[in-house]
């Protein structure tokens, strides 16, 4: 069994993407974002179900952010082997791709986009030249895996660093032969490129909205909907038929808030007013309450 070492986070700029989506008209640019951002995570949770069941000893790490000489590489996923490291660069592209030459390019239909394989070697060369700083000299093997099976690339390059969804059995299989013995170096390995990693991306943009413009009112967790009802314990979608308990309905909403507007206190009315007053003022108190600490005096408190 592998160790996974560190688990994949839903990227911030998409928990933002998410919360907004159901409550404003999101700009193109945003959207296009949003749906990219989704689709490119969706990619890599089918990726890590698949090397959560591999069978032998090694290290994964998911979803890595390492600084080198102040610029920002991210890894999908490196795997530590006994005597190699892998990257893992997930793609989840869907429908016909094509290599064309003169000059060489990567193109959707006529569109030119960013080469996968080019990013790969980026990624790799600075990660070898970060774990030569710190005096690691394993070798390091990358490849792009095309996760999604409508995927197909027409004239792909001679290239064995490619991984087509046809292939994908064939090369877990691959990983799942090479001999491994891990001992307290490729830990301490682990451990260190988990210390490295930055996060989110400190100047990821950030979509454009007020508090004023987001449409108010907790919704439906399953279809957006905001047409819903609300119980003494429970909210029930009408347009689903759904169930959530209310308590998990108002938390939702509350991370949402403190998502979108850090820099807001949260108060019982800014809570209500945020559930677009359909939830009482009592059950968001008690919830509060119960969830985060109380701070400043009784008429004026906050929770953090
Ligand atoms: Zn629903």
């Amino acid at each position: 069994m592998p160790t996974p070492k560190k688990s994949r986070g839903v990227p911030k700029e998409l928990l933002m993407l998410r919360a907004l989506n159901p409550r404003m008209a999101l700009a193109d640019i945003d959207r296009r974002k949003y749906y990219s951002l989704e689709k490119g995570y969706q990619g890599e949770v089918m990726f890590d179900a698949i090397t959560e069941g591999m069978k032998n000893n090694c290290i994964v790490l998911n979803d890595l952010l390492f600084k080198l000489k102040g610029k920002y590489f991210q890894i999908d996923t490196i795997i530590i082997f006994q005597k190699t490291i892998y990257l893992i660069d997930v793609k989840n592209f869907e429908g016909d791709y094509i290599y064309k030459s003169d000059p060489d390019r990567f193109c959707k239909n006529d569109t030119e986009i960013d080469d996968p394989i080019l990013q790969l070697i980026r990624s790799e060369s600075k990660l070898r030249q970060l774990l030569d700083e710190y005096r690691f000299n394993l070798p390091v093997e990358s490849y792009v895996v095309h996760i999604n099976p409508t995927f197909t690339l027409y004239i792909a390059p001679q290239n064995n660093h490619v991984i087509l969804p046809t292939q994908l059995n064939r090369f877990i299989r691959k990983l799942e032969n090479i001999p491994s013995n891990l001992n307290g170096g490729h830990q301490r390995l682990a451990d260190l490129l988990i210390s490295l990693d930055q996060g989110d991306y400190p100047n990821a943009t950030k979509p454009t909205y007020t508090y004023e413009e987001l449409k108010k009112g907790p919704y439906c967790s399953k279809c957006n909907s905001f047409s819903v009802s609300v119980g003494e314990r429970k909210m029930v979608c009408n347009t689903c038929g759904c169930e959530e308990k209310l308590e998990s309905a108002v938390l939702r909403s509350v991370g949402e808030l403190r998502l979108l507007f850090p820099e807001f206190k949260i108060t019982t009315n800014m809570v209500f007013e945020w559930c677009g007053e359909k939830i009482e003022k009592r059950k968001i108190r008690r919830i509060l309450q119960k969830h985060f600490t109380t701070r400043g005096k009784v008429k004026y408190s906050y929770y953090e």
